[in-house]
């Protein structure tokens, strides 16, 4: 079953308990001040993959899928520093939800809500960097 190597609990796996024990009655790795930066900053993410791809080439999916699978490298990196090729480690489920919730395929989409001005603001983050992007190219 393959959900079953994600439904373990953070504090099961020594390195990433590790992480969360450094800091003091901190009960799961996604609440760790680290968590965020290292893992969830698309900014962080997009960087890591550069380095990625300088290594193993293109990632040919969406940008939702690549910030998942860079999420999940960045965790690995983070609690187990360096790990060898065909390596395979478990992660947690706390930090697959929560990674997968914040770059799921439904937040590509360019959901926009009203402000009572009648001005619109994005709310979708990949638009926003999209848009930067764009401003590169100007
Ligand atoms: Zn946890």
């Amino acid at each position: 079953m393959p959900t079953a190597k994600e439904s373990i609990c953070c504090q099961e796996v020594q390195q990433i308990d590790a992480k969360r024990g450094s800091i003091h009655q901190l009960t799961c790795i996604t609440r760790h001040p680290g968590f965020g930066p290292v893992c969830l900053d698309e900014y962080v993410l997009k960087t890591a993959y550069y380095q990625y791809r300088s290594q193993y080439g293109e990632l040919r999916t969406t940008t939702e899928e690549r910030n998942r699978y860079t999420a999940y490298r960045q965790l690995v990196r983070w609690c187990w520093g360096y790990l060898g090729r065909n390596v395979r480690v478990p992660l947690p489920a706390c930090a697959v939800t929560k990674i997968r919730h914040t770059f799921s395929p439904t937040s590509t989409e360019c959901s926009k809500t009203q402000n009572q001005n009648g001005t619109w603001t994005l709310l979708s983050s990949s638009h926003i960097y999209n848009r930067g992007g764009l401003e590169q190219h100007q």
